[in-house]
């Protein structure tokens, strides 16, 4: 494994782990070689500069990338990354991810992932919609509502996702609803879409308690990233009894042993743009907040937080991974000895895009439906996905990871192989 020198979160290369990970999946459900050969690449790497003229005058150039993993089974989707650790490979392996979340989920999409090497916080508006209109102006010809279709991630917003639509719209010379997801309600938007991921990680985990005669109500959460995904999940569970002990951001988290109002929370953090300083609350570390003494952990910021350096002390019974990859292969084995149930991260955090796809299918029809109805379909195929996973962790005794990235995987070699290969 390459260990990454420069000083980001990517300990290690995060596209050789999920490379790893599906050579250890084809091995226990024997998936054919000649299959994995071609599942551990990329179909398609595209890569650009994108030069955009500052507020200060100057024209700075920021790398994109663009990465499709496999379309087997329909066009291929995934999120774009505003980050200024994103790396081409980090991109692969959240675009590898992509493929098995989708298959998962059992929805028609295959797996792609984008990003910029950029601090969106250091920029202005309009630094961003420059740079977004001139990176979605690079890779127009790979995106497309049949091709493939962005959608949020770390970093970026509804807003970024309005410009992705305005650009390509203007070059195609009609609104392209289904260019891309995300979108804000008055631009072709879904109701539920913003709070998604949460409501899909809430669902999984609401699965997983009763699994085990257990209740929600009353277990102690801590969670780390209080953006899209920590900040609805805190709330909805909180909502649902749960006591959410800690939170964290990029900055540091804040604790109370008797539970933290997330409401309050989130207004501190919109107001200041943090969590610190919180009223009745104390602070501590990001890694801190992992170890702390609760029922529940989720990671719902950046990959590689639970490592082998802290595997051993993370005291949560359950770890549901809101985020993608924050778990690395041998921390995971380490919980998996401990007896630590881990909800893996397309299980988890699929949310996203099973709701992007009800975007993507009510921006085709131009018909658009209510959220109680969003809410509902996302739940039927969450706890579907949920039981067929939980079944196959049971009957082969494995892990849930491995669970789930083998049915993933199972689907996306049957399609492949249902296809052909062409030519
Ligand atoms: P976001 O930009 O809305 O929020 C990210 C949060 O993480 C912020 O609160 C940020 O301060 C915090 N953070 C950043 N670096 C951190 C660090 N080193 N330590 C602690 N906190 C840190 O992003 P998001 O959309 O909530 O995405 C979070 C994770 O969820 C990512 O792994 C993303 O790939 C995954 N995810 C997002 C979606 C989605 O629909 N947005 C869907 C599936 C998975």
């Amino acid at each position: 494994m390459t260990i990454v020198e420069s000083p980001t979160h990517l300990r290690e290369n995060p596209f050789e782990i999920a490379q790893d990970q599906l050579r250890r999946v084809a091995e226990v459900f024997q998936i054919d070689q000649n299959l994995v050969r071609v599942l551990e690449q990329c179909k398609k790497a595209v890569s650009v500069s994108i030069p955009v003229y500052m507020d200060r005058g100057e024209i700075e150039v920021f790398q994109g990338y663009r990465v499709t993993h496999n379309i087997a089974r329909g066009p291929s989707k995934g999120g774009i990354r505003y980050h200024p650790d994103v790396t081409l490979d980090e991109v692969k392996a959240l675009a590898m991810w992509m493929t098995w979340k989708c298959a998962l989920m059992g929805i028609p999409f295959g797996g792609a992932k984008g990003g910029v090497v950029c601090d969106p916080k250091q920029m202005s508006r309009l630094e961003l919609e420059k740079m977004t209109r001139r990176f979605t102006s690079e890779i127009i010809n790979e995106i497309g509502p049949e091709k493939d279709i962005p959608a949020p991630d770390v970093g970026t917003d509804p807003s970024v996702m309005a410009w992705i639509f305005d650009t390509y719209s203007m070059n195609k010379g009609h609104s392209v609803l289904g260019v891309v997801t995300g979108k804000p309600l008055n631009v072709g938007g879904s109701l539920g879409r913003l709070e998604a991921t949460a409501h899909g990680a809430l669902y999984c985990l609401r699965e997983a308690i009763e699994k085990q005669d257990l209740a929600l109500a009353g277990m102690r959460v801590a969670v780390q990233g209080f953006g899209n995904v920590g900040g609805y999940l805190a709330r909805f569970l909180q909502e649902d009894g749960a006591i959410v002990v800690a939170a964290s951001d990029s900055r540091g988290g804040v604790y109370n042993g008797d539970g933290i109002d997330v409401p309050n929370a989130l207004a501190h953090k919109q107001e200041t743009g943090g969590l610190e300083g919180l009223k009745d609350t104390e602070s501590i570390t990001n890694e801190e907040l992992l170890l702390l003494e609760c029922d529940v952990l989720a990671p719902c910021a950046l990959e590689q937080v639970i490592t082998t350096e802290n595997a051993d002390k993370v005291r949560a019974k359950v770890v549901v991974e809101g985020a993608n990859g924050p778990t690395t292969p041998a921390a995971d084995e380490i919980l998996e000895d401990r007896g630590v149930l881990v909800l893996p991260d397309v299980l988890a955090n699929a949310g996203g895009v099973v709701v992007s796809y009800f975007e993507w299918v009510q921006g085709l029809q131009e018909y658009f439906w209510k959220e109680e109805e969003v809410n509902q379909r996302l739940n039927d195929i969450t706890s579907r996905a949920f039981h067929e996973t939980w079944e196959t962790y049971k009957s082969r005794d494995t892990t849930m990871r491995m669970a789930a990235y083998g049915l993933a995987v199972q689907r996306v070699s049957e399609a492949t192989m249902t296809r052909g290969l062409y030519p």
